[in-house]
């Protein structure tokens, strides 16, 4: 699932998008209310951000008005639309700034079970539909991860690299000023 990462007080924050549509304001303070999908205050709206189902993996784009002074890497979107890529910073005059990215965390989830048998990408196993489980984001192979079977977190990172660490949170965020 794609996020955005926000300035605030506190440093950089990932907020979801969990909506379709979302607003971006130029007001001081970012504010997100997540599933009414609104960033800022209501009435203040730069830009939107929208997403379009392509097959499983959302694209995202950024229709902002052209009087908005909004800039994705700091040029004016041409006609005022951009579909977004990885660590994209969007800026709005006056507001703060935002980065997009598609990264994912690797989770401790149900296996939701599939036609056929799925094995463990560690042990070779088959994975019981219902059972704890990681699902790597970023090669799509599934491992136990019980106390029993910690097939995830034995080894330092997956067959494909993506290290195991389920605390790690994000290998990428955005730069403070
Ligand atoms: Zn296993
Ligand atoms: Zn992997």
């Amino acid at each position: 699932m794609a996020h955005l990462w926000i300035q605030g007080d506190a440093g950089w924050d990932a907020r979801k998008l969990t909506g379709r549509q979302f607003a971006l304001a130029a007001s001081e303070i970012p504010r997100v209310a997540v599933g009414e999908t609104l960033v800022g205050r209501s009435g203040d709206e730069a830009a939107w951000l929208i997403s379009a189902d392509a097959g499983g993996s959302p694209v995202w784009a950024l229709v902002a008005s052209q009087k908005s002074g909004v800039r994705i890497n700091g040029r004016v979107p041409p006609a005022g639309l951009c579909v977004l890529g990885e660590r994209d910073e969007i800026r709005i005059e006056g507001g703060p700034r935002y980065f997009f990215s598609r990264e994912l965390l690797a989770t401790v989830e149900e296996f939701p079970g599939a036609e056929r048998t799925v094995f463990c990408g560690r042990c070779r196993q088959p994975i019981e539909p219902g059972a704890p489980g990681v699902y790597c984001p970023n090669c799509g192979i599934w491992y136990h991860q019980t106390a029993e079977l910690p097939c995830w977190t034995y080894a330092e990172t997956c067959s494909c690299g993506k290290p195991t660490d389920l605390d790690a949170g994000f290998s990428w965020v955005p730069e403070e000023d």
